[in-house]
């Protein structure tokens, strides 16, 4: 039986909850279909230092401050995700290191009892500085985004980012010990998907990386452009091969969304997530938490729980704790991007990737 907690507010209107029990019993949770719901990525903010052309429109209006969770409400939530099983996070965003308060955020996820395993997905622009930090305060890894190793391009698909700020963020990743490091590389038609791919592979044989190839998935209102310039796993796959010949498999566990492989002989490895054309979503126990406290079920099904209302209006910790295991009962089985259903109210900034 868990204790009701509720939320407090102090002097200066900051919201702040009680402590929970220590011996908080923790309570596996399962979908309809059995998917045992154990991963909870949290978008710490919609807003971004850069403007990927495969994330958002240029123009991209952000949420006010008052609508997105405080630090208070969002470890409250994590409590209670963590009351229901999960033990995985991963911070995303947005562009996760640009919240404020962002180290001591991610010390009071780490010390939250259950949470075994904290990860950020980032474009490492501000790693240089915050990586050391991080690390210190719990972080164990990060995923980096860089889509071409060529300077120009960077900054076509970025808009503006200096693709040396990311290379100091890798090298601050690796010193400060957030391993296995992963690179991230959305491939899109007619800005990465030449030499590009070859050359974030190069990086495989002499790194003990895995770098990642994408499909851009279609998202709110730029979902026509993300359609046009989508590139298939097949075609990512037989560009690499093209290269450097057949790669190894390196077993798939049908639950991390990226089917790893290897160059022969590299340290590193290769993994392609294809989300489009040969989903995963029978192994999927990941749900999500938008940056204003909805709990979404699917990344690429409108589908998502309202939690920080209620939580606002005095819900109690088992009220909202019913809330969650609700919404994860009901997660949808799939996405339905074969039947041309795609996610129409958020674009990926808003979601967290
Ligand atoms: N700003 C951080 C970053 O770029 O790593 C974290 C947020 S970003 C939304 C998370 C991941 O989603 C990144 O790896 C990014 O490349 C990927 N992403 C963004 N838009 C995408 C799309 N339309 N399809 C597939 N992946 C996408
Ligand atoms: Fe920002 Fe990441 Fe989206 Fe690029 S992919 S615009 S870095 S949130």
């Amino acid at each position: 039986m868990i204790n009701e907690v509720r939320l407090f507010q102090n002097q200066h209107g900051a919201v702040t909850s009680a402590p929970l029990p220590a011996e908080m019993p923790i309570e596996p949770t399962l979908d309809s279909y059995g998917r045992r719901i154990n991963y909870l990525r949290i978008s710490l903010t919609d807003a971004c230092n850069l403007r990927c052309v495969y994330c958002m429109p240029e123009e991209m209006h952000f949420r006010p401050r008052h609508e997105l969770m405080t630090d208070e409400e969002l470890l409250y939530l994590v409590q209670v995700a963590a009351s229901l099983g999960v033990n995985k996070i991963r911070l995303t965003g947005g562009e996760p290191t640009i919240r404020p308060n962002i180290v001591e955020l991610v010390r009071g996820i780490a010390q939250t009892p259950g949470i075994k395993d904290l990860a950020m997905t980032t474009n490492a622009l501000l790693l240089a500085k915050l990586a050391k930090p991080l690390a210190a305060a719990g972080l164990k890894r990060v995923n980096i985004s860089i889509d071409t190793l060529d300077s120009d391009k960077f900054h076509r698909i970025t808009r503006w980012g200096h693709i040396d700020d990311v290379w100091r963020g890798i090298e601050a990743a690796e010193a400060a010990g957030l391993r296995p490091i992963k690179l991230n590389s959305v491939v899109v038609r007619h800005f990465n998907d030449d030499q590009d791919m070859v050359e974030l592979a190069r990086l495989t044989l002499d790194h003990e990386w895995e770098v990642r190839f994408i499909e851009m998935m279609p998202f709110g209102e730029i979902s026509d452009f993300q359609q046009t310039n989508v590139v298939s796993y097949a075609e990512m796959r037989s560009r690499i091969e093209a290269h450097f010949g057949p790669l190894e498999e390196v077993g798939y566990d049908y639950v991390d969304p990226s089917r790893p492989f290897r160059i022969p002989g590299a340290r590193g490895t290769l993994g392609f997530i294809s989300s489009v054309t040969e989903p995963f979503c029978q192994g999927c126990g990941r749900v999500r938490l938008t940056a204003d406290g909805k709990l979404r079920l699917c990344l690429l099904r409108d589908d998502e729980v309202d939690l920080l209302t209620p939580l606002r209006n005095g819900a109690t910790f088992n009220e909202v704790r019913a809330l969650m295991r609700d919404g994860a009962y009901h997660k949808p089985w799939g996405h339905g991007l074969a039947q041309g259903v795609f996610a129409h109210n958020r674009a990926m900034n808003q979601i967290g990737g």
